[in-house]
């Protein structure tokens, strides 16, 4: 484990943290607790994430609050106080209901961090259906397979991106009935099932009544990635709510007043659980920036906006490292409270930089789509490892097993042991099920854990540490990426007889999707050929799935049953051992 000097947690709190013991809070913590800090809908009616998001809060002494302050590109800022919010997504629930949605159907979105975005989202759950959001940097390709395998019936989106990504697919899409366009211009010539967003909510009505939700409705559909075969939907329910509120106050340590911002965009997961849900469930103001990143823009959002707690990620960190100490030296970032980063392993020196550039280091934590919230995570109150991504959550219980050959888990006591991070089921958040595929589901589950696919270790005090991915999947700039999907597209290219996927190491993005491809007879490795794939990846895939690099290689070493060894093409890569190649086909 490497060795690190601990920084010491500050006693000097302007706030006390609310888990400022964690052994004690721990041990007294119970989610039936945890979900009577939640109002729960008018005559025992149950549970809906957008009526303890915006609802109960727009009845309430917060109706006037701003619960999402919006920065545009270029310089427009717009209050959503929680009435306003309130009003805004009832009408868009009352478009749903009007377009003949169903509680259950699926509601897509693909646009950027605009407010519609955000509108969508709630005045979907409001109306029970399920949101799906899609991150708008996708290609065609990965679109239409998302909206494909959770067969979206809506999908909002902005004229712009229709006409470049979706126009063109949406004769394979069956099922989507009907794309509300926000923006001017509407296709032409008009398309049946294509309607203005705007014009829409304007005709709606403001008032509408959330119907009876059962925690166990399912509210949210978030693809991921695995090694193999299509995107996975993790689908989550109403319940959920109850883990992300409670984990915003523990491991983002939400108070009442606090400027929240998180930088990521609800086209992952963080994006909606904290971006969205779990700062509106606590009645914070939240912070959301449609530009992209840029470090004199978020020094100045930081100062100007006067953010307490900010949720950022290691890629965006490493970024603002390279900049340098004397930029941020220009910011007045006195009211930051609280530094928390997620979504890949955050190096030492990026926490310890975190106390030289804001006077706190940042707090890494660990999750993924489908635990919905915050497993594992370093506190406010906590002496920080760097390097270690913290202790469970109350609540939550987290170990490190080994898998037998006989397919049986069992926990490694010992610390410092390397083995699969697994949980133990039943927090309120976890995935309920991926879309239409039991089997997947039921192969994450063994010996009454949930296998988290992620390799770690935990010490002797309890603390977790992240040692790689017990899978190919690729994690470039936070982003999760499943090799097979990219290798679908690059074998699509008539050039292309086989390709095989990994992920390069990178010192900013963590890896960079690297492609091998060997051609089919007839066709010679060139720079020119290169760039037609490299080009032609990009359009299909978009700029965040695509490869940056392609190899060409006159045959990828497969096992001898024909699965392709990307672990080796990996090795091979970085200089490393082959490690165990008796599988391997000869001449490979
Ligand atoms: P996603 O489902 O896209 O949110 O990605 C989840 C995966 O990101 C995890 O299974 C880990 O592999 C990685 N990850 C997330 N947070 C961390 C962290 N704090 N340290 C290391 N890896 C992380």
């Amino acid at each position: 484990m490497p060795w690190n000097p601990i920084i010491k947690s500050r006693r000097d709190w302007d706030v006390i943290p609310n888990l400022h013991d964690y052994d004690t809070v721990r041990r007294g913590f119970s989610w039936d607790r945890a979900r009577a800090e939640l109002d729960g809908l008018p005559a025992g009616q149950g549970l809906n994430i957008a009526h303890e998001a915006v609802t109960r809060h727009a009845a309430g002494p917060l109706a006037q609050r701003t619960a999402i302050r919006w920065l545009g590109k270029s310089g427009t800022v717009d209050d959503y106080s929680y009435r306003r919010l309130d009003e805004l997504t009832n009408r868009f629930a009352n478009v749903l209901q009007a377009l003949g949605v169903a509680k259950g159907d699926r509601v897509y979105a693909l646009t950027g961090r605009i407010p519609e975005l955000y509108i969508t989202a709630l005045g979907t759950l409001k109306h029970r259906a399920i949101f799906c959001p899609l991150f708008s940097a996708f290609g065609p390709e990965p679109i239409r397979a998302r909206l494909a395998i959770g067969q979206a019936k809506v999908l909002v989106t902005t004229a712009s991106l229709y006409q470049r990504k979706v126009a063109a697919i949406r004769e394979a899409l069956p099922h989507l009935e009907q794309v509300l366009l926000i923006g001017d211009e509407q296709p032409t010539p008009p398309r049946t099932g294509t309607a203005n967003f705007h014009q829409l909510l304007e005709q709606a009505s403001g008032h509408y009544r959330i119907g009876a939700t059962d925690s166990e409705d399912p509210a949210l559909l978030h693809f991921t990635s695995g090694t193999t075969g299509t995107p996975k939907g993790a689908l989550h329910v109403h319940g959920a709510v109850v883990a992300h509120h409670i984990t915003g106050k523990l491991a983002l340590d939400f108070h009442p007043d606090d400027i929240f911002w998180c930088t990521a965009d609800p086209g992952w997961v963080t994006g909606t659980s904290y971006g969205i849900i779990a700062p509106l469930t606590n009645g914070l103001t939240s912070i959301v920036d449609e530009a992209e990143f840029d470090a004199e823009r978020w020094y100045g959002i930081l100062q100007n906006q006067g953010v307490t707690v900010w949720y950022t990620a290691p890629t965006a960190i490493r970024m603002m490292m390279k900049v340098g100490l004397p930029l941020v030296r220009q910011y007045r970032l006195g009211k930051l409270r609280f530094l928390a980063s997620v979504g890949e392993p955050l190096n030492p020196e990026a926490v310890v930089w975190g106390e030289q550039a804001f006077g706190r280091p940042f707090h890494d934590n660990w999750w993924q789509t489908e635990t919905g919230g915050i497993m594992i995570a370093n506190y406010a109150a906590m002496d920080v490892r760097p390097g270690s991504m913290g202790r469970p959550l109350p609540g939550i219980e987290a170990a490190i097993v080994r898998r037998s050959d006989s397919g049986e888990v069992e926990p490694i006591t010992e610390p410092g042991q390397q083995g699969e991070l697994a949980l133990r089921p039943g927090w309120p958040s976890m995935f309920r099920g991926y879309w239409h595929e039991p089997e997947r589901y039921k192969k994450c589950f063994a010996g009454g854990w949930y296998l988290t696919g992620d390799v770690a270790k935990q010490d002797k005090d309890g603390y977790f540490w992240f040692v790689g991915r017990a899978d190919d999947v690729i994690k470039t700039s936070g982003h999760l990426i499943g090799p097979f999907e990219v290798e679908s597209v690059l074998i699509e290219h008539k050039a292309v007889a086989e390709a095989a996927v990994i992920g390069k190491p990178d010192p900013v993005a963590m890896e960079l999707v690297k492609a091998f491809v060997s051609l089919k007879d007839g066709y010679e490795p060139n720079d020119a050929l290169k760039r037609e794939l490299l080009g032609f990846a990009r359009a299909r895939l978009g700029a965040v799935v695509a490869p940056k690099e392609i190899a060409f290689l006159p045959t990828l070493p497969k096992t001898r049953s024909g699965k392709i060894m990307r672990r080796l093409l990996k090795a091979r890569e970085l200089g490393l051992p082959e490690g165990d190649t008796s599988t391997l086909e000869s001449g490979a």
